[in-house]
């Protein structure tokens, strides 16, 4: 499905995990992948059940080599380690991994520290030490950007205290894509999806259902802090003049609600392995 049919043309995003922390069988931890043209690609973000929505969405493992985070929280790289040893078991060599600070350290600590040791006796066993010595990890700032297989590639502004976060900005053929991870609503956020094609957004700070007992509402009211609202996304589109708006980062059992007067694009809550066409 999601490598045969691919042409130069090909340009399109499979949302792998579109939930958020508390565990759910209907949303996994944020993860997706973007593909275009005939091979190039990035994993974006490396949540809990990473590696299985890969195999459900029929990616080869080993043919994915290029990742990009956009911060270090647990709901976002929980699958990483995952992804390192099962995409190595399936026969990747090389991998790229880009990332805000802190990137560099989640690699060394998650994976180098723990697990060189079995890396090495797996490299005995005939596993390509490329694999596992030819990771490049690079932590970027707000403002990189860089050409990958034709398709170019910038990191961009969010706002998620504490954490150092990035949005990425894919062109691909004249077409253009912002995943943000976690964000809230911020004006540098709305100058860097500017015109795109489609936008992929945090929607996480849904209002709390009346029915939660008063502790968890107010956890879920502070989410806002950190997170688009479903409105905050619909207005942020609005705002930058994006086609398609993609809502994703839900909670569990929540149904986000906006009100679309004020945007003339498409609206799209975002489910586990939806394919998107830029
Ligand atoms: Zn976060
Ligand atoms: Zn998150």
């Amino acid at each position: 499905m999601a490598e045969t049919d691919r042409n130069p043309e090909t340009f399109r995003i499979i949302l792998l995990g579109t939930g958020s922390p508390r565990p759910s069988l209907e949303r996994h931890h944020p993860a997706a992948l973007v593909q275009w043209g005939d091979g190039g690609h990035m994993l974006v973000d490396a949540g809990d059940g990473v590696v299985g929505q890969l195999l459900a969405a029929e990616v080869p493992l080993q043919e994915v080599h290029n990742v990009a985070l956009t911060h270090m929280h647990w709901d976002h790289i929980l699958g990483y380690p995952a992804f390192v040893w099962g995409s190595w078991n399936a026969g990747r060599l090389k991998l790229t991994v880009t990332g805000p600070i802190g990137t560099r350290d989640m690699h060394q600590q998650l994976v180098e520290s723990y697990y060189r040791e079995q890396a090495e006796w797996a490299m005995d066993l005939r596993f390509p030490r490329a694999g596992f010595d030819e990771i490049t990890v690079r932590d970027v700032p707000v403002g990189w950007s860089e050409s990958i297989d034709g398709c170019l590639v910038e990191a961009g502004p969010v706002y998620h205290p504490p954490m150092h976060a990035l949005a990425y900005r894919y062109t691909y053929r004249g077409r253009s894509l912002v995943v943000t991870g976690d964000t809230a609503k911020c004006d540098e956020l709305i100058d860097f999806c500017q015109g795109v094609d489609l936008l992929v957004i945090d929607a996480c700070a849904a209002a709390p259902s009346p029915e939660l007992p008063p502790e968890r509402r107010r956890i879920i009211e502070r989410l806002h802090e950190f997170h688009a609202s479903p409105q905050d996304c619909i207005d942020i589109a609005a705002q930058a003049g994006v086609a398609k708006v993609v809502l994703t980062h839900h909670l569990p059992g929540v149904v986000p609600e906006f009100d679309s007067a004020g945007y003339a694009g498409e609206i799209v809550t975002g489910e586990d392995l939806d394919i998107i066409e830029i």
